[in-house]
This record gives C-alpha cells, sequence and structure tokens, in this order.
C-alpha cells in the first residue's frame, strides 16, 4: 500500500452541531472537521498530499508541479506541502494575473510558489509545457493531477473513511462537495473496505452529475486496479446530486451566502463560499424538502476552502 509523509492533524474532530440540529427540527447534523488538518489553513488536498510528497521524494524529485483556478484551495496546500518537504512548488493557475492578491492566491505568493499563467489557452497545454521546461533545466518536477485526484489521492480518502469508522461514526449519510472527484472515489471505495454501511452523497460544485459520475466511476476503477484493492464502484453507488450549480463554479449565490452564515452564526463554524457553503446549502434543501428522514442522522464532511472567503469579502454579507 502507498506510504505517506505525515503533515496532516489526523484523526481531524468530528463534532455534533447541537444548536444547528435544533435550529433545524430535523436530522442530528454532525461534522468531519478535515477544514482541520493543519496545513496552512487545512482542508481535503492535504491528506491526499502526504502520498504524493512521499512519492515525489521517494522518486528523487526536487519540485512538484499542478494546476487549478485562481483561488484553489489545493494549489495553495500544494504550495505549504512542497514547503514542508523541502520541494519547490510551481503552479499554473487559470487566467491571468488578477489586480488583486488576496485569498488563496495571497497564501501560494507567501509560501513561495512560482506561478504559469494559461491565459486562454489549454491549461492542460500549458501544465506539460511547465512540466517540459523544468524537466530540461534539471527541476526534476513531480506531476500532481488536477485535484489531487489519481489512485494515491483516492487511497488517502479510503483512509479517511476508516478513520472515520475507527472514531466510531456511522451516520446514515455522508455529504460533502465534490468536484475533480478523488474524495468521492476514496469515501466509496473506503465503504466497501471497510464496512459502512450508510450512503454517500456529494454535491457537485462545477459540473453535471452525470459526467463527473463517469469521471468517478473511471478514476475509481484505475485506483482499484493499480493498489489491488478488489472493488467495483457500479453507478448507483456514486450519488451525486447538480441542482445547486447556481450561476456556475464558485459564482456566490444565495444558496451559498446563506449556508455561510446559518453555520458560522449557529455553531462558529467557518465554510467556504465555493465548495462546503453550496454544499451545506444543498444539504439544507434537502432537509427542508424531507428528502433525508428526520430520524437519520448526516455527517457534514467540511473539506476546508476557508482562505477563499477573504477573496469574495462583502459579497457574503
Ligand atoms: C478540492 C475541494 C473539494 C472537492 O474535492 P475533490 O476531491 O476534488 O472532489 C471540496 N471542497 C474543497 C474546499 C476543496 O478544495
Amino acid at each position: 500500500m502507498p506510504e505517506r509523509l505525515p503533515i496532516a492533524h489526523l484523526p481531524t474532530p468530528v463534532e455534533f452541531l447541537s444548536r444547528l440540529t435544533e435550529q433545524l427540527g430535523g436530522p442530528e447534523i454532525w461534522i468531519k472537521r478535515d477544514d482541520q488538518t493543519g496545513l496552512a489553513f487545512g482542508g481535503n488536498k492535504t491528506r491526499k498530499l502526504e502520498y504524493f510528497l512521499y512519492d515525489a521524494i521517494e522518486k528523487g524529485c526536487k519540485s512538484v508541479i499542478t494546476r487549478g483556478a485562481l483561488q484553489s484551495n489545493h494549489c495553495r496546500q500544494t504550495a505549504a506541502a512542497a514547503a514542508r518537504a523541502g520541494l519547490k512548488c510551481i503552479l499554473v493557475l487559470s487566467g491571468d494575473p488578477p489586480g488583486r492578491v488576496n485569498g488563496n492566491y495571497l497564501l501560494d505568493s507567501i509560501l513561495g510558489a512560482e506561478f504559469r499563467w494559461t491565459n486562454d489557452k489549454d491549461p492542460d497545454r500549458i501544465l506539460q509545457e511547465t512540466f517540459q521546461d523544468a524537466e530540461e533545466v534539471g527541476r526534476a518536477p513531480y506531476l500532481i493531477p488536477y485535484g489531487g485526484s489519481n489512485h494515491l489521492g483516492i487511497f488517502a480518502y479510503t483512509q479517511a473513511l476508516k478513520e472515520l469508522m475507527d472514531q466510531g461514526h456511522d451516520e446514515d449519510h455522508i455529504l460533502f462537495a465534490t468536484s475533480s472527484g478523488g474524495t468521492q472515489a476514496g469515501l466509496c471505495i473506503g465503504a466497501k473496505l471497510y464496512r459502512y454501511k450508510g450512503k454517500i452523497t456529494g454535491i457537485t460544485v462545477d459540473e453535471k452529475a452525470d459526467i463527473l459520475q463517469n469521471r468517478i466511476l473511471t478514476l475509481a476503477k484505475t485506483a482499484s486496479e493499480t493498489l489491488q484493492l478488489g472493488v467495483t464502484l457500479s453507478p448507483s453507488e456514486v450519488v451525486i446530486y447538480d441542482e445547486y450549480l447556481g450561476g456556475g463554479y464558485a459564482v456566490l449565490g444565495n444558496l451559498e451566502r446563506g449556508a455561510v452564515q446559518l453555520f458560522a452564526r449557529s455553531e462558529g463554524i467557518l465554510l467556504d463560499p465555493v465548495y462546503t457553503g453550496r454544499a451545506a446549502g444543498g444539504m439544507l434543501d434537502l432537509i427542508q424538502r424531507g428528502m433525508i428522514d428526520p430520524e437519520e442522522r448526516i455527517l457534514f464532511w467540511h473539506t476546508g476552502g476557508t482562505p477563499a472567503l477573504f477573496a469574495y469579502g462583502e459579497g457574503l454579507l
């Protein structure tokens, strides 16, 4: 099995949200605090990066390269993990350098990352060019896939599911924000390996459910084969809701704003505007519509992302 560089603060806490539960008058709501993974404001990518950084060092690499959006949490955690491991970090960010340096992008800079910009070109092509350039000048680069979602990132989330079970938690539902799919693939595979009996539901923040479901099935198949886990997921096990996409990826709407404020004011917990705010907004809607039995218990998996709050500023008020 893959080995990890211990960077994250694990296990992350699980908390009961008593005030929120009472306020909603529905199912018990618990929260898994992967916003508290401990590395430079935390988040779900830290679990994945433990495996990538171990692999990079093992292979004698001197730098890591990945890509993402301007306010990518994955890129910020990659920059921090690289610094922690003594490697350089090159980030390929979408678009052009912004006028304002804030949120995750500010943190990337503080953490010493170098930037390449895709402008209006194909991000994957620019990523490949950046990788080749780094190789040619002897920087021994290690490529971390988009969102950290390959067999290593997926393995990290099989272990996160095991961690939850070891903490004695077996809520009826696990709900969370899904995007590149590694978290969901890992949780779903972990559920089979460690016999979690509840339902795992991803709320997509940027793609239609059928497209993402296919990607997750492919990712899970490859991961299971590569790691010889002997697990096959069926489409019915990869449940995704895509009715909360609103204005599109990273577009803040009433749903996200309301959820961010509700969690903050009822529990003192900060969500983020792009991922967890949308997923929590979706969860609240599912509860209100009676789609979740009030007798059941929900575990909301907080995947991080809070530095993006600062990039949205007063839009959140
Ligand atoms: C990346 C990210 C996700 C989605 O995880 P995937 O493994 O890419 O599906 C959810 N929440 C936050 C805050 C993230 O940064």
